[in-house]
């Protein structure tokens, strides 16, 4: 369920008419509900009711403050993967007993920082790192809890792109090698060995690869426990997936009684770091059509908004829902809906059917709250455009569209070129 519908033929978010913000703000821009973003996550929270959990937010999905502190303030915690995100989840207000740190490549100032922070553990990926983290907890006087993020080699059955927990991907200690891990940990005396933790991918829209590597993680607890291992955390990630166009993923629900059904013998809080299913789909694109042009056997629809405001169809082929904001009952074609960006892999569909749209209409890119402006880039010299959050019947611009001086805010021109 989500909070963007349409009400005679007109598309809006919660109370407020999508129109009314594109007019206002001008396209393209990012538009999030607040209700849909807190419904999800307390859809997820309270499916795990039964059981001690903490819900860690992942924040690469969808970095904005407002977004951040909307999640924290339903007692949320966050899953980060840098400094920089860090930063911004303890700028949100985020508890750091709630913070888990993954990641395969975290330098040694993120780790100094996160031990300064306070954070509840760090999902650590290879028996260096543990080192590392070791020494800078000894450094700081402090102990670093951690857990190992085990590989337990399960098929998550997605886009090889976000499949993570193959043996082949560069994530996680293999599940075979973790408890030789875990007994190396156990002489670094600045460590506080809290967990296990698994992420096996995302987007997967089944629940055999969660419960395949639910089991995997189960036997590896009970063989550390058999060593007296104190293991009180089970992450199992995130990767719940959502529905973009046909899929049929499980409710979290449905996902949360088959966690707690295959673990009841698990004495443990559970941490997860949805992403995507929490602000998925509480989030869209809206564009306005610049141009539309046709050769012998191809229309193409050419829009403001291009792969480096959302770039999941160039990067993964990925299929967003595209609609008018204002429709009509016209007829259908089939279209390439492109971008501004001198790329060829520049679009948001491809052989689309989908309305005519004309010159100068907007046009709504749906389930683009995950993964759509963290990942937006500068590329062409475009600025990055704002995020806005509906709540009832207002809007609140939670990030401007960036100026031109921003785009050169950071850069110099050498002594040596100037008055050339
Ligand atoms: C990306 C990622 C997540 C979130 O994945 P979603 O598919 O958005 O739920 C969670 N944990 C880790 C370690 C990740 O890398």
């Amino acid at each position: 369920m989500n909070d963007f519908t349409y009400k005679e033929q007109q598309l809006w978010c919660e109370n407020v008419p999508v129109n009314k913000i594109a007019e206002e703000v001008g396209t393209p821009f990012y538009l999030y509900s607040y209700s849909t973003l807190r419904n999800h996550f307390r859809v997820f929270t309270k499916a795990f009711a039964d059981v001690p959990h903490i819900v860690c937010f992942a924040v690469k999905a969808n970095s904005n403050l407002a977004v951040l502190k909307a999640l924290i303030a339903e007692g949320g915690g966050v899953d980060i993967v840098s400094g920089g995100e860090l930063f911004r989840a303890l700028q949100a207000g985020v508890d750091p007993g709630k913070v888990v740190y993954s990641g395969v490549g975290k330098r040694v100032d993120e780790i100094e920082y996160a031990l300064r922070s306070g954070i509840l553990m760090f999902n650590v990926e290879s028996l260096q790192e543990l080192e590392v983290i070791n020494l800078c907890a000894q450094d700081l006087g402090v102990k670093a809890g951690i857990a190992l993020r085990v590989n337990p080699d399960v098929d998550p059955k997605t886009h090889p792109h976000i499949s993570t927990g193959l043996k082949e991907n560069k994530f996680g200690i293999d599940i075979e090698r973790s408890l030789e891990t875990y007994r190396q940990a156990r002489s670094l005396q600045n460590l506080d060995i809290k967990g296990v933790s698994c992420h096996i991918g995302s987007q997967v829209t089944r629940l055999s690869p969660f419960l395949e590597a639910l089991d995997r993680l189960s036997n590896l607890v009970r063989q550390l426990q058999e060593e007296d291992f104190d293991i009180r955390y089970v992450d199992l990630g995130g990767g719940l997936g959502i529905t973009y166009d046909q899929e049929v993923p499980p409710h979290p629900a449905e996902y949360a009684q088959a966690i707690m059904a295959a673990s009841r013998d698990l004495e443990c809080t559970f941490v997860f770091e949805p992403g995507r299913v929490i602000v998925g789909n509480a989030g869209i694109l809206v564009a306005r059509v610049l141009y539309t042009k046709s050769n012998d056997n191809k229309n193409f629809i050419i829009v403001d908004a291009g792969m480096n405001d959302l770039v999941r169809p160039s990067l993964y082929n990925s299929f967003h829902a595209i609609r008018p904001v204002i429709e009509d009952n016209r007829k259908e074609i089939v279209a390439d809906v492109v971008g501004p960006i001198c790329e060829s892999g520049d679009y948001l569909a491809k052989g689309r059917k989908i309305p005519a749209f004309q010159r100068g209409e907007l046009m709504a890119v749906f389930s683009a709250g995950a993964y759509g402006f963290t990942m937006a880039s500068n590329y062409n010299s475009r600025p990055r455009i704002p995020e806005v959050m509906v709540k009832d019947n207002q809007y609140y611009v939670v990030r401007k569209r960036e100026t031109y001086a921003d785009l050169i805010k950071h850069e110099e021109i050498p002594s040596f070129l100037i008055n050339k």
